[in-house]
């Protein structure tokens, strides 16, 4: 599976829904291979954030580029980008190996092609061995593995993660970030990982940007951020307040 590096910019996005503003003014520049997080409380507005990236929900003002290609007005499918969600989805009554190939069926891939690379696919998330389980035979964590797999079979640019870890229990939460990162840095795809736990974003991300009121309030690398917040609500939100 090789995906082409794709970097993300973002300018001036505003978004609101009636009267509420849930987007303002974000900028942000993501770099290609970058393992990118949003992080903030909930209601800070990263999923609105990430769905407006992935084509969901209303268009916003402003303008999003990926891969340099202004995608504002094109519709998901158009738009490189796989989305994987806290809760995975499985289609029940399809196997494994069903779930895994459906995308590539809906594009027309040839029939051998798709066995290839399904197969790849459960062997970069370690499940090859369940390829004929049903999703309601597996394990939460083993139902995300295959959720993942199903997205970057597709061989996406960009990989756009909501809080995909958060129904798993805590220890099974820590070993699937270092998978997850792992499985990024193998193929050198551009990620965004939303989650509204600070340990996380540490741990996992090359730079992420803390998002509170639909405004970015700071981006920068995890120690760059712990260092110098720019301001009482990141140093709190980090931590790093007294
Ligand atoms: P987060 O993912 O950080 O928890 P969201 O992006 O889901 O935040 O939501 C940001 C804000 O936008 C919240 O105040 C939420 O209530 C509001 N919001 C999100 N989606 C809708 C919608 N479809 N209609 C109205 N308000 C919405
Ligand atoms: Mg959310």
């Amino acid at each position: 599976m090789h995906s082409e590096m794709a970097g993300i910019e973002i300018r001036d996005l505003h978004l609101s829904f009636g009267s509420t503003n849930v987007l303002t003014g974000v900028n942000l520049t993501i770099e290609p291979g970058e393992f990118f997080a949003f992080l903030g409380p909930s209601g800070s507005g990263k999923s609105t954030l990430l769905r407006s990236i992935a084509g969901f929900g209303p268009r916003p003002q402003g303008e999003i580029r990926i891969g340099g290609r202004p995608v504002a007005d094109l519709p998901p499918w158009k738009r490189d980008v796989g989305m994987v969600f806290q809760s995975y989805a499985l289609w029940p009554h399809m196997s494994v190996r069903e779930n895994v190939a459906f995308g590539l069926r809906e594009r027309k891939v040839a029939s051998a092609e798709i066995r290839r690379r399904v197969d790849e696919a459960l062997e970069l998330v370690g499940l090859a061995h369940l390829a004929d389980r049903m999703p309601n035979q597996l394990s939460g964590g083993q139902q995300q593995r295959i959720a993942l797999a199903r997205t970057v079979v597709i061989a996406p640019k960009v990989l756009l993660l909501d809080e995909p870890l958060s129904n798993l229990d805590a220890s099974l939460r820590v070993q699937m970030r270092r998978e997850l990162l792992a499985l990024q840095r193998k193929l050198g795809l551009t990620t965004i990982f939303v989650t509204h736990d600070q340990e996380e974003a540490n741990t996992t991300a090359d730079r992420m940007a803390v998002l509170d009121g639909g405004v970015i309030q700071q981006v920068g690398t995890p120690q760059q951020l712990y260092d110098t917040p720019v301001n009482l609500f990141v140093a709190q939100f980090l931590g790093t307040a007294n």
